[in-house]
């Protein structure tokens, strides 16, 4: 069911939030589909019940839980599909995010709809950003999916993705998936100012204060960037980083979430390379990380 916020900005909430805007002329613009055929169905379902046609679709980002759906509507509907060029890549080729978490030709166990969707046709890319799409504005949210955006509907409401997580998720990970660190704490930063009256993250509750999880997220990242900073004390592999996290932390994971954490070390790590501070070295035969 869909859930009024303010004006014509609407939700339709879940495991991964699906924002609706309805223009003057009745038509909607979803902001993501969701995970699957199952959450797309509900989307038009929700739209049929309210006697929405849907114009647009757009996606924050390339993740198959938030355009999983795309390929079920895109099927029944003759809505548009907007991307920002680097997700839209993705987004049409979804064998690319298993095969960039693992570096190959990804395992089967990687090959699921979690990591990976069913593939669906972009039709306008958003080569800019901020700009606007009609009465909507793109907003950049880069640093969990460099070309991540939110969207701020006239109502003042902003669909903000996965730019930060609620706590239960960094309690339950710990490492919480950000592609890239500098770009991520920027934009947790201009979040911090942004003054919109309701924020609606992808994952997690309606707010109309994220001051304390914007902080969360920030700390926790700051923490992670200083602990791998102090256990480079003595050189380390990347992964005999992720294995003292896992150990430490008691993290029980399955495949997929191993590969998240890698590669958010991975992040961490170049962000401590690009401020100067370790350097890889292949040593033995092994990639290893070396304080400068
Ligand atoms: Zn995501």
């Amino acid at each position: 069911m869909l859930t009024h916020l303010a004006g014509d900005t609407y939700v339709l909430t879940g495991p991964v939030n699906i924002g609706l805007y309805i223009h003057a002329d009745g038509s909607g613009t979803a902001v993501d589909t969701g995970l699957d055929d199952g959450s797309g169905r509900r989307l038009l379902k929700a739209l049929r019940e309210k006697g929405i046609t849907l114009a647009h679709i757009i996606n924050t980002h390339s993740h198959a839980d938030h355009c999983g759906g795309n390929a079920f509507v895109q099927k029944r509907t003759s809505a548009s599909i907007y991307a920002t060029p680097i997700e839209a890549a993705i987004i049409e080729n979804p064998y690319l995010e298993p095969f960039y978490l693992y570096g190959g030709d990804p395992m089967s166990g990687l090959q699921t709809k979690h990591l990976m969707a069913k593939a669906s046709r972009v039709d306008k890319k958003i080569k800019e950003v901020p700009s606007k799409l009609g009465p909507l504005s793109i907003i950049p949210l880069p640093g969990h999916a460099p070309g991540q955006i939110g969207v701020l509907t006239p109502d003042n409401v902003l669909f903000c993705a996965d730019a930060f997580f609620p706590s239960h998720t960094l309690d339950k990970y710990y490492l919480p998936y950000y592609a890239q660190v500098a770009p991520a704490l920027t934009t947790l930063d201009q979040l911090m100012d942004f003054g919109a009256d309701i924020y609606v993250p992808s994952h997690g509750c309606v707010s109309t204060d994220i001051t304390a999880a914007l902080t969360a997220n920030k700390n926790r990242l700051d923490e992670i960037t200083d602990r791998i900073n102090s256990l480079l004390a003595r050189p380390r592999s990347r992964e005999q980083i992720v294995t003292w996290f896992y150990r430490e932390q008691e993290i029980n994971s399955t495949l997929a979430q191993y590969f998240l954490s890698t590669a958010a070390v991975s992040a961490h790590l170049t962000y401590l390379s690009e401020q100067g501070q370790i350097r890889p070295e292949i040593k033995a035969g092994t990639l290893m990380w070396v304080k400068n």
